[in-house]
């Protein structure tokens, strides 16, 4: 890594600099050292699977499991929560068929969709994406979640809090948290049919472990 070469001294300048730079600027920068954002502009090699105008999807080279899938923005975003509301439904929408078409494709029983947010979090791209985990069982990766025990009254102060921060106050609460893009043509919207890459009974069954 080439950070690995700089001084402290050049490092103190970089830092510096950075300081003084334009959000507009600063953005430009991160582009520059993002990996993610050099594999969208066609300057670093990468597997693609899938392209729009929004998202690229590629394959991890070192998966979890094989057929192991990033899905990234075409745009430079570090965390989900910077993304614009449309953005992370064409996101979680290309997520969905991504997922279908891996269950057929690596012949897998179910699929792991996981976001990152942070380093606590395990996040190590400073760009955003989702990652599509193709999963059998007894395939040796562990997401198995401690269960921790909690006190019912902080339960329900955490509960308190949040509802809170979602809706500014509880009484609040009934408007919707998000709006939801209205469809252009209401009669043409109920007449659309179903996406033709949903998952059939067969599938369902096989990832629920029912024959
Ligand atoms: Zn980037």
């Amino acid at each position: 890594m080439a950070e690995e070469n700089i001084s402290p001294e050049q490092l103190k300048a970089l830092q510096e600099k950075i300081k003084q730079m334009s959000p507009e600027e600063l953005k430009e920068f991160q582009k520059k050292q993002c990996i993610f954002c050099q594999i969208i502009a066609g300057k670093v090699q990468s597997r693609k699977v899938y392209e729009d105008e929004h998202v690229i999807a590629i394959l991890d080279i070192n998966p979890t499991n094989p057929g192991h899938t990033l899905l990234v923005t075409k745009e430079h975003y570090s965390i989900m929560p910077q993304l614009p509301e449309e953005e992370v439904a064409h996101v979680f929408m290309v997520a969905k068929a991504l997922s279908n078409s891996i269950l057929r494709s690596v012949d897998a029983q179910g699929t792991n969709i996981i976001v990152a947010n942070g380093i606590a979090a395990g996040q190590r791209a400073q760009h955003f994406m989702a990652h599509i985990i193709p999963r059998k069982e007894n395939d040796g990766v562990n997401f198995v979640l401690p269960q921790k025990t909690m006190e019912e009254r902080e339960i329900e102060a955490i509960g308190n809090k949040l509802i809170s921060a979602l809706s500014g106050s509880p009484a609040e609460q009934e408007k919707p948290l998000i709006k939801m893009p209205e469809p252009k043509n209401k009669e043409e919207a109920k007449k659309k049919e179903p996406a033709k890459d949903n998952l059939d009974l067969d599938d369902i069954s096989r990832m629920l472990g029912v024959k």
